[in-house]
C-alpha cells in the first residue's frame, strides 16, 4: 500500500483550507504510524475502545476525531482524549456530554451529524429535530458545536450532489444565524468515493480511509 503516494494525490486536488481526515478504523498503529510521518495530524475512529488504545501508543499531537455512533455510557471515557466529536445525534446524547465534560472542566468540540438521506439504517439527526437540538445546545455550558457532519446515501453522482447540496444549504443558513455556543466552521461532507464532488459543493472537511490505506478486511 502506498500510503504516501496516495496521500500525494489527495493533498494535490484538495485546497489548503480543507482539513482532511484520514480515517484509520481497523488500521494497525504501524500504517497510522506511516500517515503520520507523511504529516497527517488528524485521524478519524469510529470505536471508542479502538480510539482510546491508539491514542494511548500514538504521537500525542495526533487530533482524533470520534465519527462513529457515540454511545452515552461511553462519553466518559473519551473525556480529554478526543479532538472532535463528529457525531451528536440526540439531545440525550448532547446531555451526557455535558455532563461528563463538565465533570473534568473540559470542553467538547462537535459537530452535529445529519442524516440528510433519512435512512433508517444510519445515525443523525433528521433535519425536523435540528431546533429542538440547537435550542438545548444553547443552554450548554461545556459544549461548542462547530459545524455539520453527513454521511449520504449510496447513490450516483447526481444523488450526491443533491444531498451535499441540502447540507450546504443548511449550513449556510446557520451560518448567517447568530446563537450561543455554536459557531459553523466545518462541514464535513465527503469519503474516498465522493470526495471531489463534496468539495465542490462547499465541503471543508473530508474523510478518507481506503482511499489512502486500501480496501479494509
Ligand atoms: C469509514 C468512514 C469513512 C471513510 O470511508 P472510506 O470509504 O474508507 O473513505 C468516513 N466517514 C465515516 C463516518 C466512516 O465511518
Amino acid at each position: 500500500m502506498d500510503i504516501l503516494g496516495n496521500l500525494n494525490i489527495i493533498s494535490n486536488e484538495i485546497p489548503k483550507d480543507v482539513t482532511f481526515i484520514a480515517v484509520s478504523k481497523q488500521q494497525s498503529r504501524d500504517i497510522i504510524e506511516k500517515a503520520y510521518d507523511c504529516g497527517i495530524k488528524d485521524f478519524g475512529e469510529n470505536k471508542v475502545q479502538e480510539l482510546l488504545q491508539k491514542s494511548e501508543e500514538l504521537p500525542k499531537d495526533i487530533r482524533w476525531h470520534f465519527i462513529g455512533h457515540l454511545q452515552r455510557n461511553k462519553v466518559k471515557y473519551i473525556v480529554d482524549k478526543v479532538y472532535l466529536i463528529q457525531s451528536l445525534d440526540s439531545i440525550r446524547l448532547l446531555s451526557e456530554i455535558e455532563k461528563q465534560f463538565m465533570k473534568q472542566n473540559k470542553v467538547a468540540n462537535v459537530l452535529i451529524e445529519i442524516n440528510i438521506g433519512k435512512e433508517k439504517s444510519k445515525d443523525g439527526i433528521f433535519l425536523e429535530d435540528l431546533e429542538a437540538l440547537i435550542i438545548e445546545i444553547e443552554k450548554c455550558n461545556f459544549v461548542k458545536v462547530k459545524g455539520l457532519m453527513c454521511i449520504i446515501p449510496k447513490g450516483d453522482d447526481k444523488s450526491s450532489e443533491s444531498y451535499f447540496k441540502k447540507m450546504k444549504d443548511v449550513w449556510d443558513i446557520l451560518s448567517h444565524r447568530r446563537f450561543s455556543n455554536i459557531s459553523m466552521d466545518y462541514l464535513s461532507m465527503g469519503m474516498s468515493k465522493d470526495y471531489d464532488l463534496a468539495l465542490k459543493c462547499g465541503s471543508n472537511m473530508i474523510r478518507v480511509g481506503e482511499g489512502i490505506f486500501g480496501k479494509r478486511i
